[in-house]
């Protein structure tokens, strides 16, 4: 194990679009590296593109985060608001010669690029003399700074992919700062990460490539190099990159849907790594303690809606009725469903639960308990309204549930079960079509105790009902 130093890492998200699944991986991935080890975990806004960065993103990343229950420490860092401290070190390099000006225009650059793409700066402002500098400075010319490589092999150990080898010669004197004066991506990450103190990068595979360009900058400062993780891309199904085509890829949206946040954390951990065993259902707590940057998957990971709809659904099981209730009382209101809590609703709302995948659902499994069904499921209509003794069924449903005394889930049981022995039926034969007319749905909880929560006189109306959908559809 390395020293005792305090571990430190940081998500560092540009506001220019919302908190995506990907995005809170990696957020969630080195939150939970940190706690693991007593250690902090910052959050860092990369907002150093004003045209395209908005507030409004902004916010929602930050709440996004606390919904997830995802705590940064200490302040939130801004890029904005640190200009200065990028000059003083883009100052710093140009004074030690590890940096040099560059007066060259973009037309200039795009013309020679054009006739070889290959091609790269060819370190025409390197050995300008102080005097030609001063003169352009005074002509008021604009200019880029760039870093000058040095000729090196780029090692690092990346603790998802192992071994990494890059060469400065694949890469040119790049840009740290453009003509307008404003810092690039590369140089303003490297500066945040000395100063806040960053341990462990733990960040994309989209980043890799950035990674000996900053380590080059890293040297070039005389700084400390941290340790980094690469994460594996998320892809649909399909194998194709995440996108909006897979389903809900931001935070918020899952949070519209109905998820509860310790299911989608959940479903993010497991995006590209695991606990070594199958547990599928993990807290947050039991993540932190079992999480390692060496369980991450080397290769990419699927992306599965579906597995986080049965995750949440799970989660949503186990919640209790107060917690519930508020979610469940709004499902029914959004259709004129005025719900008031009682034995009956805490009834129906225990059926529910276990049905329902998420907090919007109660209302489409439910509906039937408070208003007579609009449709019948198709399949159902076929297989159990279109026998030849249908109606005959249907007529004694009618006549047990007049005459089951007192209306309970057991007598009323009873009696179906002795018609259906007297009819030489197997009762099935008579719940398939009774569920069908009173539910719309060929599956329900148990039909008896749905039965007596939606009321004998409900009950029998809607049997008379699907009678009258028989003859007008025979
Ligand atoms: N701001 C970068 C992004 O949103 C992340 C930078 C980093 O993690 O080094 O992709």
């Amino acid at each position: 194990m390395e020293n005792n130093k305090e571990t430190r890492v940081r998500f560092a998200p540009s506001p220019t679009g919302y908190l995506h699944i990907g995005g809170a991986r990696t957020a969630l991935f080195n939150y939970v590296f940190a706690k693991g080890r007593n250690g902090k975990f910052l959050l860092r806004i990369e907002d150093t593109d004003t045209e395209r960065s908005k507030k409004e993103y902004t916010e929602q990343i930050i709440r996004s985060l606390e919904w997830l229950g995802i705590k940064h420490d200490e302040d939130i860092v801004f890029q904005s608001e640190r200009f200065g401290k990028y000059k003083e070190y883009a100052d710093k390099l140009l004074k030690d010669r590890k940096a040099y000006r560059c007066f060259c225009t973009k037309e200039e650059i795009e013309e020679k690029k054009k006739n070889n793409p290959k091609w790269k700066y060819d370190r025409k402002c390197l050995n300008l003399s102080q005097e030609k500098i001063e003169q352009n400075l005074k002509e008021g010319k604009p200019y880029t700074i760039r870093l000058k490589l040095p000729d090196t092999e780029i090692k690092f150990y990346d603790h998802v992919r192992g071994e990494m080898k890059f060469h400065s010669k694949d890469f040119e004197d790049f840009i740290i700062v453009r003509s307008n004066g404003v810092p690039i991506y590369q140089f303003t990450v490297v500066i945040d990460d000395y100063e806040m103190g960053i341990t462990h990068v733990i960040r994309g595979d989209d980043h890799l490539s950035n990674t000996p360009k900053q380590i080059l900058i890293y040297q070039a400062l005389g700084f400390d190099i941290p340790e980094f993780a690469h994460i594996p891309l998320i892809l649909g199904q399909d194998k194709k990159r995440l996108s909006k085509r897979h389903g809900a890829t931001s935070v918020e949206e899952y949070r519209e849907n109905g998820f509860l946040p310790e299911a989608l954390v959940n479903f993010i951990a497991l995006l590209g790594w695991s606990p070594g065993d199958d547990r599928e259902m993990l807290s947050l707590e039991e993540i932190i303690k079992e999480f390692s940057l060496e369980r991450i998957n080397k290769s990419p990971a699927v992306f599965d809606y579906k597995k986080a709809l049965w995750l949440n659904g799970k989660y949503i099981s186990t919640k209790s009725n107060d917690y519930l209730f508020p979610y469940f009382k709004q499902s029914f209101e959004k259709h004129g469903i005025a719900i008031e809590r009682n034995e009956k609703t805490e009834k129906i709302l225990e059926l529910l639960k276990t049905r329902v995948k998420t907090l919007n659902e109660f209302y489409d499994f439910g509906y039937y308990f408070f208003k007579d069904p609009e449709t019948y499921d198709e399949k159902g209509i076929n297989k159990y309204f279109k026998k030849e003794n249908s109606k005959e069924i249907l007529n004694k449903l009618i006549e047990i549930f007049e005459k089951t005394e007192p209306f309970t889930e057991e007598k009323l049981e009873e009696t179906l079960r002795s018609e259906a022995e007297k009819m030489e039926l197997s009762a099935a034969k008579l719940i398939h079509p009774l569920r069908l007319a009173i539910t719309g749905y060929t599956v329900s909880p148990g039909i008896f105790e749905t039965a007596v929560l939606i009321g004998r006189e409900n009950c029998i109306r809607r049997i008379k009902k699907a009678l009258d959908f028989l003859s007008q559809n025979e």
